[in-house]
């Protein structure tokens, strides 16, 4: 059972009139379901409870309607059915003993009201901080007493819904942000002006807030450690600011500080960039400054970085958004001593893309995530196998390995054939580019849950043609092969080969950089497929010191990076290496000393000397050999499987996160009785009117 060492992780901390059973504490998180999937919602913090947090925090909580974020899934507490909404999660919470938090929310400046179509408001009239074309109305008297009824009014809303703990969003740009800055406060009357002007309405706000359900329930204030600082122009790193006088003025009001970063690429960092534990230098201040409770995230997997950072003084709850997510379990298997059974966080963001798609939030090493309630998916428990039946799986990628392990705890026979000594396919080679390290983690937790299995056998180094897979004699077969990156410029953009690329000994895709096979002179990396890859493989070519020119016909380099927050840093980490960008530009040829390129709006074409160039476009399925074992089975019915699939990115490429649920739904689905007609409840609010 638990090692003494951890025992600190699981003592109570009194947050004002509550208590939380431990330090574990998830704190406010997007989930791209908002107030639109109550449900999904309800059962994937309900698994969280379960899984031994001792806090489970909401997402951003609208107030009112003039807070309204689309297409931005927020929750809301607006009324009476939003009360009922939220009481089917902390029901759930409550039952495993854990606290149920309410993130309120005040837009401000960043929410446009584009559903409401509500004026939106903050401490003059500014530019909507999300790029819309509207502007705020600057709050008179009236507006802010009205703010603050309806933020007090909300607070007595989450209080009928049995939250424990109720926070005041200080931070991240939104109104309250807005309020304290100088730059953005220019009022002249008692909310601007002077500090204690700017943070009035904080103040009124944690007090009002405090009068309406402090007896029952914890003030938490949602604070940035950097407020109204910026970041320092040489090395980027947040700046104090205002913070500390801020801190000495309110740092007793609340019963909780929760500490951040307001730049997102810093507070959720990728593991690319940013390391675990980041945000320690800017939140130790504070923590000496205040006898409340801090608690602070910082991607904390390892349970020693935990107790350290208690040790040390440095917070009093371990704050987790995507540890919780990667492993809602994470508590427990640290108190059961269970370590490697932790999976963990590999901080690529993919569960944060949920909320800028406006849905419902994955996770690359959490397959279950969302599915609680809608497929009845749990994170650590599946259901037993339905026969005797053997199991062959060819390759041992993302969606090879998860087929095998979710397999093997349903108690099958499986048999993982890999063609290569190593397993892990696409993470194994990823994880060897800049940065990516820690993406390793998507293979080494599935093999070390593997290796505890009898009934797996991994054979290494079996690279099975079709006829050998099925003289195997399996009862079923998962094709699990996975993809190879194209060599003719098929991508998201040119739906078409590129006739005039040559000569093919200077061409290049990411398998080549990802296998050792370099480019030389100066080289061109054309990106048309707009998420990571591009800039990763540039970023490793640029290393070596060749001269590097990334192309890409989208209007920004990394385009679909903005929902995992990569774009932001790969430019700026590309710039500083002294990779030239070129954007809104397609690849028309290429003749191995020459690339021309055309204007995506208006045709001109321009060429530029270079020796090599990359693609970075589009994947083919490896599907070679599925397609002749569907021929071989067809033609002899009496050795056929009973089923034939491809799993992965052998069925469709897609990011890493897709293969692994696509590994794990082929596990779970594997001989049970679907219904292909609705594979998933789908979740719709419909509260009657009461
Ligand atoms: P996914 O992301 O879908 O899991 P990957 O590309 O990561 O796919 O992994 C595919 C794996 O399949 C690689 O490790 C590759 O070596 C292996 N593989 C490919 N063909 C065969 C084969 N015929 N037999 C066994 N393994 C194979
Ligand atoms: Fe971590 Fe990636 Fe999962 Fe998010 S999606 S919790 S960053 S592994």
């Amino acid at each position: 059972m638990r090692d003494p060492r951890y025992d600190i992780l699981f003592e109570p901390i009194k947050i004002g009139p509550v208590t939380a059973k431990n330090r574990f504490y998830q704190v406010p998180h997007c989930t791209g379901s908002g107030s639109q999937r109550p449900r999904i919602l309800a059962g994937l913090r309900e698994v969280k409870a379960e899984g031994g947090w001792g806090v489970i925090n909401t997402e951003y909580c609208s107030v009112h309607p003039s807070s309204d974020d689309p297409p931005h899934p927020s929750a809301s507490l607006w009324d009476q059915r939003d009360i009922k909404a939220h009481a089917l999660m902390t029901e759930k919470v409550h039952a495993h003993g854990a606290l149920a938090g309410v993130e309120l929310c005040l837009g401000g400046a960043r929410m446009a009201n584009l559903e409401t179509r509500e004026v939106a408001m903050s401490a003059v009239s500014m530019p909507n901080l999300a790029g819309n074309p509207f502007q705020t109305r600057a709050m008179d008297l009236a507006d802010i007493r009205e703010v603050r009824r309806w933020h007090r009014n909300a607070a007595l809303r989450a209080k009928e819904a049995e939250f424990d703990l109720v926070y005041i969003y200080a931070t991240h740009g939104y109104l309250l942000s807005q309020f304290m800055s100088p730059d953005m406060n220019t009022r002249a009357d008692a909310y601007g002006g002077t500090l204690e002007n700017r943070i009035r309405l904080v103040r009124e706000i944690i007090e009002d807030t405090k009068d309406a359900v402090g007896d029952k329930m914890a003030i938490a204030v949602r604070f940035s450690a950097e407020t109204n600082g910026g970041y320092d122009s040489g090395d980027g790193n947040p700046m104090p600011g205002e913070t500390e006088e801020i801190f000495g003025i309110l740092g007793e009001l609340p019963d909780l500080w929760d500490i951040n970063i307001n730049d997102y690429s810093i507070e959720m960092g990728l593991s690319r960039f940013v390391q675990e534990g980041a945000l320690e230098p800017y939140v130790k201040t504070l923590k000496s400054m205040t006898t409340k409770p801090v608690v602070s995230v910082g991607r904390f997997t390892s349970p020693d970085t935990m107790v350290g950072q208690i040790n040390r003084g440095i917070l009093d709850l371990i704050g987790a958004a995507r540890p919780s997510i990667a492993d809602p379990f994470l508590p427990k298997k640290i108190e059961e001593g269970r370590f490697e059974d932790i999976r963990e966080c590999i901080g690529c963001n993919i569960c944060y893309m949920g909320d800028g798609k406006g849905v419902p939030i994955r996770c690359t090493q959490n397959p279950t995530m969302s599915e609680e309630w809608r497929r009845g998916w749990h994170p650590e428990i599946i259901q037993p196998r339905k026969s005797n039946s053997r199991v062959l799986i060819l390759g041992a990628g993302p969606a090879g390995l998860e087929a095998a392990h979710a397999l093997g705890k349903r108690g099958y026979e499986v048999m993982l054939a890999e063609a290569t000594r190593e397993l892990g396919g696409r993470v194994l080679k990823e994880a060897n580019l800049p940065g990516l390290n820690q993406w390793i983690r998507v293979r080494d937790y599935r093999l070390q849950q593997i290796e505890k299995m009898d009934c797996v056998e991994i054979f290494r180094e079996s690279e099975l043609t079709a006829q050998e897979a099925l003289d195997v004699g399996a009862d079923h077969i998962a094709v699990a092969t996975g993809s190879t990156w194209r060599r003719d410029g098929y991508g998201a953009h040119a739906l078409g080969k590129l006739p005039l690329l040559s000569p093919q000994s200077q061409i290049y895709t990411p398998d080549d950089i990802m296998t050792g096979n370099m480019p030389e002179g100066s080289v061109v990396v054309y990106d048309d497929d707009h998420y990571y890859m591009g800039s990763v493989i540039a970023e490793r070519i640029a290393a070596l010191g060749h001269n590097v020119t990334l192309v890409t016909p989208q209007d920004t380099i990394s385009a679909w990076g903005y929902y995992t927050y990569d774009r932001w840093r790969a430019q700026s980490r590309l710039m500083d290496m002294g990779v030239t960008l070129i954007v809104s530009k397609t690849l028309k040829e290429f003749d191995g000393s020459k690339a021309k390129l055309s204007c995506t709006y208006t045709g001109a074409e321009a060429s530029f000397d270079c020796a090599s160039l990359v693609l970075v476009t589009s994947r083919k399925p490896n599907d070679t050999i599925f397609t002749e074992l569907s021929t071989l089975a067809d033609s002899n019915e009496h050795t056929a499987p009973k089923t034939l699939k491809r799993i992965g990115d052998c069925e469709a490429p897609a990011i890493i996160a897709a293969a692994v649920y696509s590994g794990h739904r082929y596990a779970r689905d594997l001989e049970e009785i679907l219904d292909p007609d609705n594979p998933l409840k789908h979740d719709r609010v419909f509260f009657q009117d009461t």
